[in-house]
């Protein structure tokens, strides 16, 4: 027939698209070209990555011809494959193998300043509403094929020219009637999304403050690694006071050892979703930057002189020196005298020191202690 292919298997195409470095796409030797073939073919074409056409379903080598016809899909040689005899399949690997990009290059480096955003938090705190209203803003410009906002797993987006992922909107739509589960799904639904982003926007609702969950489910995204960020929202109906503000800031900051901000939305009305969106990114640059070493060992040392490091025996710890060793999250090699003088104390004060610096709130930061094995340093 000739029915366009369902616009939610093209949805799915797009959003596997942004996150893949190659694409394979299977089409039916034995059926031959179908319309929903040359669309989804048309789309293929316009994305960046190499694309490998596999023509499944030739069983028999004599049935090798049938894959031929998909070169007029303009995607290059199509690969015979018969999925069910396991013909081609080793072929196929290879080639897929040898267009991967090297480890260490592609879209995952450093070079791509796309973020993925995870909108997550308690039912009924106004996710949906949030990210609605994110996709009505002027500067925001969503994928240019209709139809592929509501139900996508990755939904790319720019903002003020800055690439934008949110992550997994799809389970968010869905609200399970059953409260019974429904700290289950939340919990789920938000550990599947942090799991894939880089920054996760905890929403909760400004009329119950920052609650016991809130402070659960931003946990877990700090934990996958997410820079994260609270917006207490509908700010409409519950205008907190700026105490108000300061218990709900102080008890984040009390609880969640990564600090992370709390800022004020009302997602129905558009206050402050734009610059909540323009903080997340903020939290996601930072979350990749790389902090130059003798930056570093500038505040290593300012660090030191505000507050001396613990001694143990009457032996001071020193702290010699600090570089970054990775990013995403950012993560640091402290070398130091004597690992045993260390005191968990003096690394959370380093630690949060360092937050405040390097504007990294909410980011998880990593510090590696290692023992400079130096026959000048002290025994
Ligand atoms: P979700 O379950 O977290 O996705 O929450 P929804 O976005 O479905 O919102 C739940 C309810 O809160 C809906 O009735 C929204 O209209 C309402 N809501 C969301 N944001 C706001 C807000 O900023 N102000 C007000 N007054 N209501 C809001």
């Amino acid at each position: 027939d000739l029915d366009p292919i369902a616009g939610s298997i093209r949805e799915q195409a797009r959003a596997a698209l942004t996150e893949s470095a190659v694409a394979v796409f299977v089409v039916d030797a034995r059926a031959g070209v179908r319309p929903g073939d040359e669309e989804l073919a048309d789309l293929l074409r316009r994305s960046k990555i190499p694309i490998v056409v596999v023509a499944n379903k030739v069983d028999r080598v004599e049935d090798a011809p049938f894959a031929a016809e998909f070169h007029r899909l303009g995607l290059g040689e199509p690969m015979p494959v018969s999925a069910a005899q396991g013909l081609g399949t080793g072929d196929l690997l290879d080639r897929v193998v040898e267009l991967l990009p090297p480890p260490g290059e592609g879209p995952e480096e450093d070079e791509d300043a796309t973020i993925r955003l995870a909108i997550i938090g308690r039912p009924n705190v106004g996710k949906s509403t949030f990210v609605n209203r994110v996709l009505g803003e002027d500067r925001v410009i969503v994928s240019d094929i209709a139809g592929t906002t509501r139900d996508a797993i990755a939904l790319p987006l720019e903002v003020d020219g800055r690439k934008l992922v949110l992550v997994d909107t799809a389970g968010i739509r869905r609200q399970s009637k059953l409260t019974d589960s429904v700290e289950y799904y939340t919990v789920l639904r938000s550990q599947r999304a942090v799991e894939r982003a880089d920054v996760a926007l905890v929403i909760c609702d400004a009329r119950d403050g920052v609650t016991a969950q809130d402070l659960r489910i931003a946990e877990l995204a700090m934990q996958e690694g997410c820079a994260t960020l609270l917006a207490l929202n509908k700010w409409d109906l519950a205008p907190l006071t700026e105490d108000d503000l300061d218990h709900e800031r102080a008890k984040v900051t009390r609880k969640l050892r990564l600090r992370p901000k709390v800022m004020t939305i009302s997602a129905q009305g558009g206050r402050n979703v734009t610059r909540v969106l323009a903080e997340a990114i903020t939290l996601g640059d930072r979350r990749r930057e790389r902090i130059p070493t003798p930056g570093l060992n500038r505040f290593l040392a300012e660090a030191i002189d505000a507050r001396q490091p613990p001694a143990k025996q009457g032996h001071r710890l020193k702290l010699l020196y600090m570089a970054q060793i990775e990013t995403r999250p950012p993560r640091f090699a402290l070398q130091v005298n004597n690992r045993n003088r260390v005191t968990r104390d003096y690394m959370y004060y380093l630690e949060n020191r360092m937050r405040a610096r390097f504007g990294l709130d909410g980011v998880p930061v990593i510090i590696d202690v290692r023992e400079r094995k130096d026959r000048h340093s002290e025994k």
